[in-house]
């Protein structure tokens, strides 16, 4: 069978599905109401463990998140039902944009679905709980994690202490893909190992079936997303 794109259909493995976010088998419940990668579990409560030793409390905000979990958030913030912030992560009027600029603009903060890292189980977002105040709203912004943010000094204990556990920064630096996200951290053991085998039919099959916005423009652009955002991260 032959797809919209010419890209032959293949049927999906389950190590496909969970590639591109489509089950959460492979998943288990990590701090009550987020799933892991059953094997980050272990590294995982260790980490938390000597962080609440030095002090803080390592909370996560966000970890497995499925493929129509990453459409929905694509779709609301195409439709302005979710702000699509600009390169300083300031909310951007989206009217005048191209639907090639809103693809584009989405993609510095947002992954395709399909691609994000966040589907493997193996990347999480993370704050330090007590750096939270009654009433406070974690944003996920810059500022939160550097100077005197709340999140900060639990960041620069991390610096020094998450490759002993596995754990590594993929967008530490501005590669002209992804903005820097210091709160975003990944398991290197598998997460590199998936990243391998992520390809663009994989991700092509799985938008092709969905009901994503932008769709056509995501997947005739889908190799340059890979290069730009997928792939370019920063190394273990
Ligand atoms: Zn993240």
């Amino acid at each position: 069978m032959i797809g919209m794109f010419g890209m032959e259909i293949f049927k999906m493995t389950t190590g496909d599905l969970l590639l591109t976010g489509q089950t959460e088998s492979h998943t288990y419940v990590f701090q009550e109401s987020f799933r892991v990668h059953q094997d980050l579990i272990k590294p995982l409560r260790a980490l938390e463990a000597e962080a609440r030793n030095a002090g803080f409390q390592f909370q996560v905000v966000s970890a497995f998140r499925s493929f129509q979990k990453q459409v929905d958030i694509w779709n609301a913030k195409t439709e302005g039902k979710l702000p699509v912030l600009d390169e300083q992560g300031v909310p951007l009027s989206t009217e005048k944009l191209s639907s090639h600029e809103l693809m584009e603009a989405i993609l510095k903060w947002s992954a395709l679905p399909g691609t994000s890292r966040h589907h493997w189980g193996t990347d999480l977002d993370v704050i330090d709980g007590a750096g939270l105040r009654e009433g406070d709203r974690v944003r996920l912004v810059p500022e939160e994690f550097s100077g005197n943010g709340p999140f900060a000094a639990l960041h620069l204990w991390l610096d020094q202490h998450l490759s002993r556990f596995g754990f590594f920064r993929p967008y530490r630096m501005d590669r002209g893909g992804v903005r820097p996200e210091r709160w975003h951290i990944s398991y290197a053991p598998l997460a590199e190992k998936f990243l391998e085998q992520l390809t663009e039919e994989k991700v092509a099959q799985a938008l092709e079936s969905s009901n994503l916005i932008l769709k056509k423009e995501a997947l005739q652009n889908l190799k340059s997303i890979f290069q730009t955002y997928v792939k370019n991260i920063d190394p273990v």
